[in-house]
């Protein structure tokens, strides 16, 4: 049986949405589809490339995003994504105060609303969005399947309810032939202020230069990311020798833009 109403695939780029969408893909249910992936211009070029394989190899059809001012979306491409940060920096410009764990409005700016935007552009007023969350990361689905969110799409989480763990997204990539070239830390945007101290300053520690984005970022439009500490402060721990557990302490915090 094919499905009538629109499924809106949100392709974050990452090994458990990929696999996903290729199962959604496979299962003939969903030929009204449209397949999205909303680049916010700060993740690595792995990412990117990563999403292009899949379009290419799949034959997706995938929709590149971005935000815009004026008009929230634009429509964009592999070759044309934004390499460089520029539509969160154009974002920030807007903004009196940087996005952070309290109020992550990035990743509503940056991705659900160009998505959404791009959606209703089709003329398109509700419609299911397929999200790769899985079934052992209740943090992001406890809220997700309640759909309580006043919007015009209906979450729909195919791993969660084919109870699909990270072990099984595992295996599914050590069955294809070619793969995402990152580890889960480093994914999403370079230095999200999401990820630990401990992951923030392994990056910093073995790329500096990724660093300089978000120390611009925090001297121009003033305040920090993190709650009380600077990337400057997060640069000067990745320049230290650390005790490995030091960090142990502070976790992760999941986002919509999770990309394992
Ligand atoms: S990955 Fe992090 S910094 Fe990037 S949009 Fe998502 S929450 Fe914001």
């Amino acid at each position: 049986m094919t499905s009538s109403r629109l499924t809106v695939i949100s392709f974050s780029g990452g090994r458990s949405s990929a696999m996903m969408t290729k199962r959604m893909i496979d299962s003939g249910k969903y030929e009204n589809r449209v397949i999205v992936f909303a680049n916010t211009g700060k993740e690595r070029h792995e990412t990117l490339d990563f999403v292009h394989e899949c379009d290419i190899r799949w034959n997706l059809g995938v929709v590149w995003l971005e935000y815009d001012p004026a008009t929230k979306f634009r429509i964009t491409s592999y070759e044309n994504a934004s390499r460089n940060g520029e539509p969160f920096t154009t974002l920030l410009s807007t903004k009196v105060y940087l996005p952070n764990r309290v109020k992550r409005y990035c990743t509503g700016e940056l991705k659900v609303k160009p998505i959404k935007r791009y959606i209703q552009s089709l003329g398109v007023k509700n419609w299911d969005n397929a999200m790769g969350i899985r079934y052992d990361e209740p943090l992001r689905w406890g809220k997700m399947i309640q759909n309580t969110q006043h919007e015009p799409w209906f979450n729909v989480l195919p791993l969660y309810e084919d109870e699909i763990v990270k072990a099984d997204v595992s295996a599914f990539w050590r069955s294809q032939d070619f793969d995402l070239q990152l580890e889960s830390y480093q994914g999403n945007c370079d230095l999200c202020f999401m990820k630990g101290k401990k992951k923030l300053t392994r990056l910093i520690r073995e790329n500096p230069d990724s660093a300089t984005w978000w120390l611009n970022q925090e001297s121009q439009v003033g305040g920090t990311f993190r709650q009380r500490e600077s990337y400057s402060r997060l640069v000067e721990y990745s320049n230290q020798p650390l005790e490995p557990s030091l960090f142990d302490f502070e976790p992760d915090y999941p986002c919509h833009c999770n990309i394992d």
